[in-house]
């Protein structure tokens, strides 16, 4: 049952464990539970690609945890520690993650045992391409039933490849591009997409801030200027996390976590430097104006005031959490902090915000995404000119009536603004889901006699919208 190395719960058993719990607080009957708990099916298939002259066989999986909405959803994940388990409970994670931020979607997850720093490009593509062709072949990619997207070690361009194989195989259906999410926006994709979860969570600490009495539980005050904060995982979705909350929210990055070591810098680092260094560089270490330390993870015990694992599983677990001095860690990665570290971290009155909620900025760009392609039309294409038009008129009648010229600039900001380009509506539509599953969530956290930490409330509300589908659908 435990994770031999760190004698934790793994990481199908820990999502279990925090659904469980939650189950504790509803009033479900035992059965409808369980359904919603049991992984659907499990896909896996071994396929050969000719490598250099050499066959290699490659180990593949999907899991659908999820259809009571259409299509199931989640990300391929290219990595060579891939397993069944990992990517049933990514799968599960998708579930109540679509759930929590109303994406009418099912829950699914793929993965692929492979290092993708091994393989050139042109093999990276003839073994997605491959991959794909067996997954879409059986229905395991569809638009109306499966839909994958980019996850750890696969990005656009896959996305991209995966699209073109379906097309192939399906060129009647009209709606092949909605096969597949985080396409180039060449290709369907969507303006947003990249940045989705990064910016999520901007929205969602943002909002938190703006409720200074769940503030206050962890200590802190004020708003994101100034505070301290430790990112692990300098991918794409700690890359864009960083760089909006120190840019926009004036938030001070002080560590960066990756898998060489970590960068400290007590008066925060600036991260277009560290992204220009890593870039070149391949690593961490090295990179002036910081204290490099060699073991990364202790960089996680360090002094801060928002913790953000954003790399990938188990990194808290009960060896290390309870030295975490962070009062608020914000689970960007799926599955950081480990069911076992989970309850000793809340014991200590850590606040955690939970990866289910944290993270589906992602999702809800790819539904935005997915909607696009169905409607086979760019957000904004038919109503941008139109709104810049009555702006115009609106500022002409001011005009006449009041008998005043507005200047120019002033124009032009309302002209501008009133026709709203896609990433615009992108980021709107993100804020106001982000906004509004915080609300539903707070909700739940305190209408009972106890009072829920955020992760067993996201839970509770996942499990409270599947549960009322299941039962008006019928089982
Ligand atoms: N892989 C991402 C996740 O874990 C995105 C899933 C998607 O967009 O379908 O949420």
């Amino acid at each position: 049952m435990t994770n031999s190395k760190y004698g934790d719960y793994r990481f199908l058993e820990s999502v279990e464990f925090m659904f469980d719990r939650a189950v504790r607080e509803m009033n479900l009957p035992q059965g409808l539970s369980n359904q919603i708990k049991a992984c659907k099916s499990v896909f896996r298939i071994q396929f050969p690609v000719q490598i250099d002259g050499r066959i290699e066989v490659f180990t593949g999986w999907r899991a659908t945890h999820s259809e009571h909405r259409l299509p199931a959803k989640g990300g391929i994940r290219y990595a060579l520690n891939v397993n069944e388990q990992e990517v049933e409970a990514l799968a599960a994670l998708m579930t109540y993650k679509c759930a929590i931020v109303d994406v009418p979607f099912g829950g699914a997850k793929g993965g692929l045992i492979i290092d993708p720093q091994k393989y050139s490009s042109e093999q990276i593509e003839k073994i997605t391409r491959r991959f794909a062709l067996e997954l879409a072949k059986r229905g395991f990619i569809s638009p109306s039933r499966n839909v994958p997207a980019p996850d750890l070690g696969t990005g656009e361009r896959e996305m991209a490849w995966i699209a073109d194989v379906y097309r192939q195989l399906f060129s009647t259906d009209i709606n092949h591009i909605a096969t597949v999410t985080g396409k180039p926006v060449s290709q369907g994709g969507i303006n947003g997409r990249i940045e989705a979860v990064g910016r999520g969570i901007q929205y969602i600490l943002r909002e938190f801030f703006r409720h200074p009495e769940e503030v206050k539980k962890s200590g802190l005050s004020g708003n994101i200027e100034s505070k301290k904060i430790i990112v692990q995982g300098f991918g794409n979705v700690g890359y864009h996390t960083t760089k909006f909350l120190a840019k926009e929210d004036g938030g001070k990055i002080i560590a960066i976590i990756e898998k060489d070591g970590a960068v400290y810098n007590e008066q925060g680092l600036s991260i277009e430097n560290v992204v220009e260094y890593f870039q070149t560089n391949q690593k961490l270490e090295g990179f002036p104006d910081a204290t490099f330390i060699k073991d990364g993870r202790n960089a996680l015990e360090l002094e801060c005031d928002i913790l953000i694992p954003a790399a990938t599983e188990s990194q808290i677990t009960s060896n290390n959490a309870d030295r975490i001095k962070a009062p608020i860690v914000v689970e960007a990665a799926n599955g950081p902090i480990t069911y076992n570290a989970d309850e000793i971290l809340k014991e200590k009155g850590t606040v955690i915000l939970p990866d289910v909620y944290v993270n589906a900025g992602g999702v809800t760009v790819s539904y935005f995404e997915w909607i696009k392609n169905l409607s086979h039309i760019r957000f904004g294409r038919l109503e941008r000119r139109f709104d810049e038009l009555k702006g115009e008129k609106i500022i002409n009648l001011l005009e006449s009536v009041l008998n005043v010229t507005i200047d120019d600039d002033m124009k032009k900001a309302f002209t501008d603004s009133s026709g709203a380009a896609e990433l615009d509506l992108v980021r709107s539509g993100l804020d106001d889901t982000m906004r509004q599953a915080f609300q539903e969530i707070m909700e739940i956290m305190h209408r009972g006699e106890k009072l829920l930490d955020y992760r067993t409330a996201a839970y509770v509300l996942a499990i409270e919208k599947i549960a009322c589908n299941y039962l008006e659908m019928g089982i």
